[in-house]
């Protein structure tokens, strides 16, 4: 082998040594995500093999263009990647190849969007996707008083639907109402934070009425439609999205699928792809289009079916432990993998529980919930269970989970009082610091102590069990 000249030794050496801060970053939140509990409900831990797929020499790649239709050379093997990763995705939903086509190269749920958008609709046409603040996601058409916030209310013109106040389930009849003035020509379906399962033929029917495309965002909750445990979207809808990296549990990007055989679907193949590229994108991520293929690959198989059960289980766990200690839940359980947590009646805010929730290592989001009136100060959380059953939790660990978030809220009250204010920096400096004659602090301390304990039991794929230690920068007082 030639000599390694100077300019070109870095390419050759490991990341420790190349390169010891970043090395260390990675160090520190891998400690992180070993010593706490993820609920974040649109986050899960995928497989070693997933993020070696990832993290291969795949990366070095262009390939603009699809299979056998490429704008670069030297693309036999990612032609067959590629080829391979759309088969997977056809098996995983239970596709037929003659009915269902699929473009896997979006970046992420949001430019997977995007893309549909843009296949489906000419500029300034009109579509309609639940509204934020009821769990809908930005890219479904969000915009405030002063401001289109996203590309979907930017380029289009878009009106949300919403929830029943009574049932907080969505309302279909409103939404019928509502699409009879506003004749989008797409309705969008799907959600980031609603706990319940949708009616996609009900869709479907206010989508004919008015000639509209019907699409659902499945990012959520793709994993648990793989798996056949939510209504199936594409028995319903010209289009399905989704990430890749919620309850699919693959490497982060989006999957674009197109209805190919009803005469509403004649020619959304071609438009599909060349909305991905060139309208929307450049050249693919190989490395994560074989993560993906990789994922889809686990999603398949019969185990896949049990993992998502236990998710659902998980979830409605959660649901009955924190209703059975008199807390409110958005329609009280759930029907997939998340709960949304109804802080309001008990006069805290989102983001002093999910500030408390960083201190003492669980990790959740704040988020609107039903009814809130300002978008700024979300009245909940939403909390989700397909990290915690990656790392192979079932019903009682998810008992012990509940009663930390029990312990949580009971502390936040605590600090909230003696903070004397409502102020969510004056609840932090309580929290922190210890001081005569206030126990906030203390029992902070001693959470955090108890959660580190018990998430320390539960293997993190792609960690090594037996030989992590503690890196460089973080401390651990107790
Ligand atoms: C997460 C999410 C997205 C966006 O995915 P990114 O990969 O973050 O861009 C789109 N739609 C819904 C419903 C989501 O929940």
């Amino acid at each position: 082998m030639s000599a390694i000249p100077a300019f070109n030794k870095a390419l050759y050496a490991p990341l420790a040594e190349v390169d010891p801060e970043v090395q260390n970053i990675i160090d520190k939140e891998t400690w992180r995500q070993y010593s706490g509990l993820e609920l974040i409900a649109s986050e899960n831990l995928t497989s070693r093999a997933t993020m070696e797929a990832n993290g291969s020499i795949l990366t070095n790649k262009y390939s603009e263009g699809l299979p056998n239709a490429r704008y670069y050379g030297g693309n036999e093997w990612i032609d067959e990647l590629e080829v391979l990763c759309q088969k997977r995705a056809l098996q995983a939903f239970h596709l037929d190849p003659a009915k269902w086509g699929v473009n896997v190269q979006p970046y992420s749920g949001s430019t997977a969007n995007f893309a549909a958008l843009t296949a489906l609709l000419q500029p300034q046409d009109r579509l309609m996707g639940l509204g934020l603040p009821d769990g809908g996601h930005l890219t479904h058409g969000y915009y405030t008083a002063k401001k289109k916030m996203t590309a979907s209310s930017i380029y289009f013109q878009s009106l949300p639907y919403g929830l029943d106040p009574a049932t907080q389930l969505i309302d279909y009849v409103a939404l019928k109402s509502q699409a009879k003035l506003f004749k989008p020509q797409l309705l969008i379906c799907g959600a980031s934070a609603y706990p319940r399962d949708w009616d996609y033929a009900a869709l479907r029917a206010i989508a004919d009425e008015h000639g509209a495309f019907l699409m659902a965002d499945i990012a959520h909750t793709s994993g648990l439609v793989a798996a056949g445990e939510l209504a199936d979207p594409f028995a319903y809808c010209d289009v399905v999205t989704t990430t890749t990296h919620k309850t699919l549990r693959g490497p982060r990007a989006g999957l674009i699928f197109f209805r190919k055989d009803s005469e509403k679907a004649k020619g959304l193949e071609k438009r599909v792809n060349d909305a991905v590229f060139p309208a929307c994108q450049g050249g693919p991520h190989n490395n994560t289009i074989a993560g993906i293929a990789t994922a889809l690959l686990q999603a398949s198989q019969p185990e896949w079916k049990a993992y998502a059960k236990q998710v659902i289980a998980n979830a409605r766990t959660l649901g009955e432990e924190l209703v059975a200690q008199g807390y409110k839940l958005q329609t009280q359980g759930t029907d997939n993998h998340l709960v949304l947590w109804d802080l309001r009646p008990l006069g805290l805010t989102g983001s002093k529980l999910e500030k408390l929730c960083d201190l003492v290592g669980i990790t959740i989001n704040k988020n609107a919930v039903s009814g809130d009136a300002s978008a700024q100060v979300p009245g909940g959380i939403r909390l989700g269970t397909s990290a915690l059953t990656s790392r192979n939790m079932t019903e009682d660990d998810i008992r012990v989970v509940a009663g930390f978030l029990h312990r949580a809220v009971q502390i936040a009250l605590v600090l909230q009082r003696e903070a004397g204010s409502k102020l969510l920096k004056d609840f932090v400096r309580v929290a922190a610091t210890v001081e005569e004659g206030k126990e906030g602090a203390r029992l902070v301390r001693e959470l955090r102590r108890e959660v580190r304990v018990f998430a320390r039991r539960w293997p993190v794929p792609g960690v090594d069990f037996a030989s992590i230690k503690r890196p460089a920068g973080i401390e651990e007082d107790d």
